[in-house]
Formats: structure tokens, sequence, C-alpha cells
């Protein structure tokens, strides 16, 4: 272990990345790693994707910040293309998922605040979630880890167990203000909603006059085939928190709003000194200009589909190792017998990158962009490193 002067809140590993080159990247010694976590689910276009890197060179040049205190055509031509894209009317940029939950959340609490419902303020919240590590989105979570030690977290909150619609609707009071769930639980474990979750929040919502706020931070941005991941379900929100794959590594995020929920949030209600910045707003033009190509989402989807089948198809070589396979598109999680963080470090030393989820899941969460040839040298080393894990253990 070098010491160094981080705060030590990473286990930090002996990968140390100092050069990428489309779905690979290359460490400080020249070593090769095939990178399908994409720094957890961010570089959807891999790495020196040469769109991405001309349009950030050539805004860089341009200009790179100037203060929210100034109109933006930036800002405006993003969120426009945005808004046509999806069931949203209104955008706020921010510059983490985090920070685009947060805005959800206030956006959410605002509504009902405008509307003549202060007392409507809770969310609720399901388990196993994650929405990111400020106080308000640890506040969203039951997972002890992240909350331990940081007590008094904010109120406002109630978990109930993820997938349980009774219990979602049990827990419906007078203060309720709407649902935070994720489409597809990341850190959780690749857990998908079902479609009878999903349909059944958005129509206690509609009942009840709630707001429907999904957390797409991570499933989003053509991550499982469709722009949003929603859009498969059929389920439209009120509210959605994204980031991550919005970037493709440059750090942003939005929070997207109907007008009618997003009515609460005028003049003064909400800020930020870098959110939406022309550099930033670059980077994201870029990256929607590549996803929204014709061939992009059926190329995910039928990438998904081959990664998925040759998956399946080697678990039964592995079966005291690995359980199955579940997820969406290219947001996969292979469901392990056996410590998945151990496996996921161990794949590291065979040149692979993955990343560990909660119920010992390993996520696969390639880059977009891959083709046949990627799919082949993951699942062949990936059976290679099984095969000499089962000899080790
Ligand atoms: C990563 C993630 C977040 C937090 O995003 P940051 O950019 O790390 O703040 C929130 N929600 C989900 C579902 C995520 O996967």
């Amino acid at each position: 272990m070098t010491t160094s002067a981080l705060m030590p809140v990473y286990p930090r590993c002996e990968v140390r990345p100092v050069r990428g080159d489309g779905c690979h990247l290359i460490g400080e010694k020249g070593e090769r790693y095939l990178d399908f976590a994409s720094g957890i689910a961010v570089n959807l276009l891999g790495h020196s994707h040469p769109h991405l890197i001309g349009a950030i060179q050539r805004q860089a040049a341009t200009l790179m910040h100037v203060s929210n205190l100034y109109g933006s055509p930036q800002q405006e031509h993003l969120a426009q293309r945005l808004v046509d894209l999806t069931f949203a009317d209104m955008v706020f940029f921010t510059n983490s998922g985090a920070e685009a939950v947060e805005c959800a959340i206030k956006t959410a609490r605002r509504f009902h605040h405008v509307t003549g419902n202060p007392h409507r303020h809770k969310l609720i919240c399901f388990s196993n979630a994650f929405h990111g590590r400020t106080l308000g989105t640890i506040s969203a979570t039951n997972q002890e880890k992240m909350r331990d030690g940081f007590e008094p977290l904010l109120p406002g909150f109630t978990v109930v167990d993820f997938n349980d619609l009774t219990a979602a609707e049990a827990a419906i009071d007078e203060a309720t203000a709407g649902f935070l769930v994720e489409p597809i639980q990341g850190e959780g474990g690749i857990r998908p909603a079902t479609q009878e979750f999903l349909s059944g929040l958005r129509a206690l919502c509609d009942k009840h006059g709630l707001m429907l706020i999904l957390d797409e931070v991570q499933c989003g941005v053509a991550r499982t085939g469709t722009l949003y991941a929603h859009e498969q379900y059929g389920v439209t929100p009120d509210i959605m928190a994204t980031a991550k794959g919005i970037g493709g590594g440059f750090p942003l995020g939005a929070c997207l709003a109907t007008a009618h929920a997003g009515q609460g949030m005028t003049f003064g209600t909400h800020g930020s000194t870098y959110g939406g910045n022309p550099l930033a707003m670059a980077a994201g033009e870029a990256v929607l200009d590549v996803v929204t190509e014709e061939s992009f989402l059926p190329n995910v989807r039928a990438m998904g589909e081959r990664l998925r089948g040759a998956l399946e198809q080697m678990i039964p070589n592995h079966d005291h190792l690995f359980e199955s396979v579940r997820g969406k598109g290219l947001m996969l999680g292979i469901k392990m017998k056996t410590d998945s963080r151990a496996f996921v470090s161990y794949l590291r030393g065979h040149g692979l990158l993955t990343v560990a989820a909660g119920d010992n899941v390993v996520r696969v969460l390639p880059p977009l962009i891959i083709n046949e040839a990627h799919i082949s040298e993951f699942v062949e080393k990936l059976s290679a490193a099984a095969r000499d894990y089962e000899v080790l253990a």
C-alpha cells in the first residue's frame, strides 16, 4: 500500500489507469484491462471517443464557464433536446447524480408546497436503494453502511421493501409527497423493478396526487437499450434524475420534470455554481449526438442480448460459482454463490474490470459501443478466471 494524502474512504486497488483506448484502460506499467465497468456506467462511449474529445476541446477553447447569472444558449439548447426526447418539459443541470436527486426531492416538496399541501413532504423509498452520498440522499436508503455515524439524517423519508407494492401503498399517509425509486437498482445488485410494481406506483401517484420520482442515474441514457429505462415499462415519471452516462465521463447530471411537477421551482428556489456550464453542455450534446444515431439503441439491445446469452451459456460450466444473470440491455448483473467483491478483485488480476454490487452480484457495465469481439474477449477471460478461481477455492 502506497501512502497518499487522500481521505481513505475508498479501498483503492492495484489498478491505476493512466490512459484509455476505446473499451480498454492502460495502467501505470502499461498493462491493459478490458473495461466492463465504464467508470460505473459513465463512459458509455468508451474512452477517447473522437466526437466527445473534439466537442470538449472546441468548447474549452471557446468558453468554459460563466455564471448561471447570465443567459445560457448552451443550456437552453441541450435542455430542449432532452425535453424533445423525453416526458419532461423542463430541466435543471447538475454536476452529479446526488445533486440531480436532491433537485428531484426539492421539486417534489415544492410542488406540494405551492399547490396548497405543504404538509406533504415525505417520500417513500425502497430497501437497498442507492441515491448518492449527500445527507439528503443517504436519508433515502436503508443501507446501514452509508448511514452509520452520520445521524441525525433528514426527516421525511420512509423505506419499504423494493418490489412490494402492498407495502408501498400501506406506507402512504397525509404527509406523503411521492415515491423515489430506481427502475433498476444498480448498487443494490442489478435488481429490476417488476412491471406490476412500477405500474402500480404510477397508479398510486395518480390516485393520491403524488409525485413519481425515478432515479435513472445509473440505468438511464441508453444503458438498458432505450434512452431511459422507464420507457420499457410504459411508465412515465413526474420527475427524473439522470447523470452518470449523460456526460460520457464529464461530470454532468440533470433533473427533469413535467411542467405540472416543476411548477414550484420558481426564481431563486434552487441553484448551482457549476451546474450546466458551457463545457459540460458540450459534453452532453456530444453524448446525445451519438446515442440518438439511428443504429445506436438497436446495437445496445443486440449487444445486450449477445452478452446475456453468452453469460447464460457459461454459467452451467461454473455452476458452483455463478447462479444467474439479470438486468436489461447492457446493465447486467451476475449473481454469484460466493462473495462477489473477492471475485471482482480477482478478475482485475486477469485484466477484466467489473464492479461489485449488493446481493453478491458482479455488475457488467460495458461501454455501449462494444462489438462482438469485446464480448468474446470478456466471456473468454471470465471463463478462464472462473476456472482458476475454482481451483484456488
Ligand atoms: C451513482 C448513483 C447516484 C449518485 O450519483 P453521484 O454522481 O455519485 O452523486 C444516484 N443514484 C443512482 C441510482 C446511482 O447509481
